[in-house]
């Protein structure tokens, strides 16, 4: 499972960060993914914090 964000969509609301720093950080003033390949045990907190991203800027591909 793969996951980006959309850095022009972004408001930098920090959600991400705090639902699941093991794959989002920050990056100035918007979230960034550490790494485009999301770890297993991350994946269903992923698809929550996707679904929840009040700009819907993240996008999730297998
Ligand atoms: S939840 Fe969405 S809008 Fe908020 S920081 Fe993350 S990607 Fe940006």
């Amino acid at each position: 499972m793969q996951i980006s964000i959309n850095a022009e969509k972004c408001t930098g609301c920090m959600a991400c960060m705090e639902a699941c720093s093991e794959v989002f950080e920050a990056a100035g003033d918007k979230s960034a993914v550490k790494t485009p390949l999301v770890p297993r045990g991350c994946e269903a907190t992923c698809r929550t914090v996707k679904n929840s991203c009040p700009a819907e800027a993240i996008t999730i591909t297998n």
